[in-house]
């Protein structure tokens, strides 16, 4: 594959290839890419913050273009859900990751399940599909549906509450737990933390970055851990690079930790030796 060249087109007339032909346009593209199987699913730990253990790990859809290389999803995942073609990738994202989370047992121990958590986008999130979607993929893995947690972030939430709410009912009633991601950086209004039935609250990369440096950030993410914890919401520092981070948000009393100090996201096989107790995070 041609890694590296991805900012070429850049200079050339869009909607025309290097050659001058029309290219076919991104919806297509990406249906293409689908029907040809070019999509994986990369799993990044997350890390018991009092043991050092694996306590689950996140799905991370990946698309290996065949001439352009890996592309990230902050790439595809706005057209996925102009074109409707997220329906399809979300539910290949929940089937892959219930499977693989179906094989995530550790021999002789009788210590908490590890979880899996996969992220929906703002269509799936107020989808009524979803739900048919989730209980087919758990119930096609015969995992146990606590194990499956959704991410979602609140941007999200707060975009179309009534349809989000009504679906989140539905979604919890499977026994599935529920996220909310990249807390902090959106429209954090803390009165949805009442409304809608979550289970955990994911702190952001951007909060974790300002911790020991700004002594808002300190206070803001003590009360913010404080305040889940006595909703009984488990909490996640996103983001974690240095072990410096790692000490400062254990001593705030978060409960799960991930990022590239422990583990960058890893394919299928890579993470089933982590979770299995095999390997290290
Ligand atoms: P996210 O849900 O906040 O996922 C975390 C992102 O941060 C991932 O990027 C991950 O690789 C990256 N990351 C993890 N640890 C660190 C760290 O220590 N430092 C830094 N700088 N980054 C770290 P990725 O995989 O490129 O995904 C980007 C976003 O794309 C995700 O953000 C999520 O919003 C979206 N996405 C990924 N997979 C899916 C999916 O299957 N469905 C949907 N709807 N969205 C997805
Ligand atoms: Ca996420
Ligand atoms: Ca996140």
């Amino acid at each position: 594959a041609k890694r590296g060249g991805r900012g070429i087109s850049r200079f050339y007339e869009p909607g025309l290839g290097e050659d001058g032909s029309t290219r076919p346009d991104p919806g297509a593209e990406l249906a293409a890419g689908l029907a040809r199987g070019e999509f994986t699913v990369h799993y990044q730990p997350l890390v018991d913050l009092r043991t050092g253990r694996a306590a689950g790990a996140e799905a991370l859809v990946r698309w290996e273009h065949p001439t352009d290389g890996f592309r990230p999803p902050d790439t595809f995942i706005p057209l996925a859900e102009d074109t409707g073609l997220i329906a399809e990738i979300g539910a290949f994202v929940l089937r892959d990751a219930c499977r693989q989370a179906a094989r995530w047992t550790r021999p002789d121990d009788d210590g908490p399940a590890p979880m899996v958590t996969v992220n929906l986008s703002a269509q799936e999130v107020t989808d009524p599909r979803t739900v048919e979607q989730v209980r087919a993929a758990l119930a096609e893995a015969k995992l146990d549906p606590y194990r499956l947690v959704l991410e979602i972030t609140e941007t999200v939430l707060m975009q179309d509450r009534e349809a989000a709410t009504r679906n989140l009912r539905d979604l919890k009633a499977l026994g599935v737990r529920v996220a909310i991601d990249d807390f902090g950086t959106g429209y954090s209004s803390l009165a949805y933390l009442c409304t809608f039935p979550l289970d955990m609250l994911k702190v952001a990369r951007e909060f974790v970055d300002g911790l020991g440096r700004d002594a808002n950030a300190d206070v803001v993410t003590r009360a913010v851990v404080d305040l889940a914890g006595a909703l009984g919401l488990l909490t996640v520092a996103e983001g974690i690079e240095t072990a410096h981070q790692q000490e400062h948000v254990a001593q705030l009393g978060c409960d799960l930790a991930q990022g590239y100090l422990f583990s960058r996201p890893v394919d299928a096989e890579t993470v089933l030796a982590v979770m299995t107790g095999e390997a290290a995070p």
